[in-house]
């Protein structure tokens, strides 16, 4: 699936200055950056110039914003529940139209061009319609094209099983595309063009001080899903990972340079804490006074796991008789069907209570730094106290501390959490 860079090739004596800045540069761009052809203009813009200082370009796209929706719309109404390999053919439609707009104008501006779909790219994947991963990516025809210098445009989001059968990669699948295709083009690098210009330290909605980082490791980015996710297909970072790809996330809007996605022992400058995040899809249930003996845990966690609900934070506490308090969160949309499956459940195992609360939230501060420092906990507690916020929950995990609190306290929280762990921006 790795190729080798083709710069090895090259005679470094005759070509040097060449050879400087040569590389094999993944872009990919996102529903809002190719919104209309005046947008995929840019687009083309961009890819070609890249090319022509001389680096070999693959560029991955998503479907025109909105388009992906619609047609989801356009399937419900034909049918009350669409047949799932039929709505990926559909749903691969959004990112053909968006690759072949931009190939044809890419050469109709003179530059060698080829649009590939996700078949033709040999993006295979499992048979898992609506959510398939790839299995492998053969590179042959990509090599082929970027040999003969030219920009190879791959639809993104989709690709093709074992059978024959196209599939989707679901939802923002195409920056998963794009970080596959470049790890196993061996790229330089995969830049994710999108609306937003990188990763903030915070929500900027809600923490007008936060700043755009400018490095952050896999890692800490996989932890930061509640900010990132928004930016990028999270499974897309496991894979970036994986091979390591750096992966630079930028804006297609401007020139800046945005967020670096890197290892991390790259990473420059080592903070403590790169972020903090908050998540308002919590909710908690606590059961009372429940009988302490083996077993117990195993009879309140099967129904909710039977009922498919993913169980986030766990906290049991110990007591004195026998007894034992235990304490965890469910996304706030299960929190109803949750509750129900507890209530039926405390009679049947003799515990006292069930309660619970769907009005918290769960903020956390991030960073690979904390490693090797000590007190970060502290810190953030302390902060927390000074403005009079309670601790309901808490957990801890190597580079993330998470605190859950009442709701209404989540933006106070992340700006004091912000401003202990020196991450605010000056003025
Ligand atoms: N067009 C797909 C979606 O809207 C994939 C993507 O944009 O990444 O989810
Ligand atoms: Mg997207």
């Amino acid at each position: 699936m790795i190729i080798p860079l083709q710069q090895s090739d090259i005679d470094t004596d005759t070509q040097e200055s060449k050879v400087d800045i040569m590389a094999l540069i993944v872009q990919k761009f996102g529903g809002t950056s190719v919104a209309d052809t005046q947008r995929i203009r840019n687009v083309a813009n961009r890819a070609l110039k890249t090319h022509a200082q001389g680096n070999d370009v693959v560029v991955i796209l998503s479907a025109m914003a909105g388009v992906t929706d619609h047609l989801i719309g356009l399937a419900n109404e034909a049918t009350k529940t669409p047949d799932r390999r039929e709505l990926d053919v559909l749903l691969a439609t959004g990112e053909q139209t968006t690759a072949a707009l931009l190939a044809m104008m890419l050469k109709g501006m003179g530059t060698k061009a080829q649009s590939l779909l996700g078949h033709q790219a040999e993006v295979v994947t499992d048979c898992e319609y609506g959510n398939a991963r790839i299995l492998e990516i053969g590179t042959n025809r990509i090599k082929r094209l970027l040999a003969d210098r030219n920009i190879v445009v791959v639809a993104g989001f989709q690709g093709v099983d074992i059978k024959g059968n196209i599939t989707t990669l679901g939802r923002g699948g195409s920056d998963t595309s794009a970080v596959a295709i470049a790890a196993a083009l061996n790229a330089d690098i995969c830049e994710i063009y999108t609306d937003v210009d990188g990763i903030y330290t915070a929500d900027p909605n809600i923490c007008p001080r936060a700043r755009k980082i400018k490095e952050i490791s896999y890692d800490e980015m996989l932890n930061m899903a509640s900010l990132g996710a928004k930016v990028l297909q999270i499974r897309s970072v496991g894979v970036a990972k994986k091979y390591n790809i750096p992966v630079h996330v930028r804006s297609s809007f401007s020139q800046e340079e945005g967020t670096m996605v890197v290892q991390e022992d790259s990473v420059m400058e080592q903070l403590v804490v790169s972020g903090v995040t908050h998540d308002l899809d919590q909710a908690r249930i606590t059961l009372k006074k429940v009988p302490d003996q083996p077993g117990i845990a195993a009879k309140i966690f099967s129904p909710i796991a039977e009922s498919g609900i993913l169980v986030d934070m766990i906290i049991q506490n110990t007591r004195a008789a026998g007894q034992t308090d235990l304490t965890f969160t469910v996304p706030r949309a299960d929190y109803n069907r949750a509750m129900e499956t507890q209530k039926k459940l405390a009679e049947k195992i003799g515990a006292e209570e069930v309660f619970g609360d769907p009005n918290i939230a769960k903020v956390s501060v991030i960073g690979v730094g904390m490693k090797n420092h000590s007190g970060v906990a502290s810190l953030m507690f302390n902060a927390l106290s000074r403005e009079n916020i309670n601790i309901i929950m808490i957990s801890t995990s190597e580079i993330r501390i998470s605190c859950i609190i009442e709701e209404k306290y989540t933006e106070l929280a992340v700006r004091v959490l912000h401003t202990a762990f020196g991450l605010d921006k000056e003025d």
